[in-house]
């Protein structure tokens, strides 16, 4: 890695951490993003959807959807970049080319976390680092850089992002999802990971191939896990299973929204991004409408995701000024919807993780007509069956629950046990 990228990693890692000291009340973190917003302008002014309103603020902009932005390539990103050449630029990346010399610009495919569709995403070398410097500078202490770091992510995608950068004494192992749990743990054992960050789902079946053998488990500083929701008794049994409590990434093809800090709680990274907050139907949950003040090469300005997210009542005890959040639940399209109830996939998962326990697989539709839910015995199904009906009646809700075997694969690579099919 040259030094001019270790430079600029170092850079963003110690200007996230000097911020994080600075912008210790809310005022004072208004008063950044606004200086941000304000320097962001020329960039808006290059990026065709954008640039009538460039300088003027933030709130004068329409609000997006994931899918609006996607569908328009050339118009949302700023380097003049049209959809054929960034397209077949992302098409050579996924073949494992190296891209063209002196191209300045990377492309790629992004399953839409919001949306379905693959989106087309482009990103500069100079972005990468400061969104690798950025992610280490929440995550990782000044101190602990000390001692060697060894990163494991187990990561549907992205792992080019951090292939290419070692020394310093940091390391990245990326593994694909594909593995089998037991693959997966052999590998690790070869690394041994100080830091490992992995979908829940992934977690899981690693938590059970290490209850099935005692003969090795992993010494971890940190356990991270994102892309999808946990299960808070799951959460539990997975802090066991790795001796370290499983603590949230907010990440998304939008951005890195949100990390944890020492306590484990999730703050949003307000120092990169305004975060407003869309109320979702008079609940106390709400959806995030992300601008990200850092991204060039294809703004985000004023998205809208359909993550449900909820502002935690007690207060954080580290005293951050960046909002703190109760970890993702779901989707907005997840919400179970009855006449006059809403039912959340926290809910769900809640009634569901404690009569079913932390380790079971299952996944629960809801309909207008009926819940269906899978599970892998008879039994299983049974006491799920009787809990769905517990925590629906309590809502005055009385519809017929149906149960089913386990769907082999019973989920895409993204799990999501709770859904709505309306
Ligand atoms: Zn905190």
């Amino acid at each position: 890695m040259s030094l001019d990228r270790r430079l600029r990693i170092a850079s963003a890692y110690m200007r996230t951490r000097l911020e994080a000291r600075r912008l210790t009340d809310r005022k004072a973190l208004a008063a950044h993003q606004q200086r941000l917003w304000r320097r962001l302008a020329p960039t808006l002014a290059r990026t065709p959807a954008l640039a009538s309103l460039a300088g003027r603020p933030l709130a004068d902009f329409p609000v997006v959807e994931p899918a609006e932005a996607r569908a328009d390539f050339a118009a949302w990103n700023s380097l003049g970049l049209d959809e054929a050449s960034a397209r077949a630029a992302a098409e050579a990346a996924e073949r494992g080319e190296a891209p063209a010399q002196g191209r300045g610009f990377d492309a790629g495919f992004s399953t839409g976390s919001s949306g379905g569709e693959r989106g087309l995403f482009v990103t500069t070398a100079h972005e990468r680092d400061e969104y690798l410097g950025a992610s280490l500078g929440k995550l990782i202490p000044p101190m602990r850089l000390l001692r060697p770091l060894r990163v494991a992510l187990i990561l549907r995608a992205g792992g080019s992002l951090y292939s290419d950068v070692t020394g310093a004494g940091v390391r990245f192992l990326h593994l694909g999802l594909d593995e089998s749990a037991e693959t997966q743990l052999q590998i690790l054992k070869a690394f041994d990971p100080t830091h490992l960050v992995a979908p829940p789902h992934v977690l899981a079946s690693l938590a059970r191939e290490l209850e099935r053998r005692v003969s090795w488990r992993p010494a971890l500083d940190r356990l991270f896990y994102g892309a999808e929701p946990i299960g808070r008794r799951e959460a539990v049994w997975l802090a066991q299973a790795f001796g370290r409590a499983p603590q949230p990434i907010y990440q998304a093809t939008e951005g890195f929204l949100g990390a944890p800090c020492a306590h484990g709680t999730l703050h949003l990274n307000e120092d990169s991004l305004i975060i407003e907050q869309e109320p979702f139907e008079g609940s106390d949950r709400w959806r995030p409408v992300i601008t990200d003040l850092r991204r060039t090469s294809q703004p985000m300005v004023r998205v809208r995701l359909d993550d449900l997210l909820q502002t935690r009542r007690e207060p954080c005890p580290c005293g951050s000024a960046h909002l703190a959040v109760e970890p993702v639940e779901g989707r907005v399209g997840d919400v179970w919807r009855f006449p006059g109830v809403l039912v959340f996939p926290r809910e769900v998962d809640d009634a569901l993780e404690a009569a079913l326990g932390p380790s079971e697989r299952w996944t629960a539709w809801g309909s207008p007509q009926g819940v269906t839910l899978s599970a892998a015995t008879l039994s299983l199904r049974d006491l799920g069956a009787t809990a769905l009906r517990g925590l629906l009646q309590t809502r005055g809700v009385v519809i017929p629950i149906r149960t089913a075997p386990e769907p082999d694969p019973p989920f895409g690579p993204k799990r999501r046990r709770v859904r709505w099919a309306p």
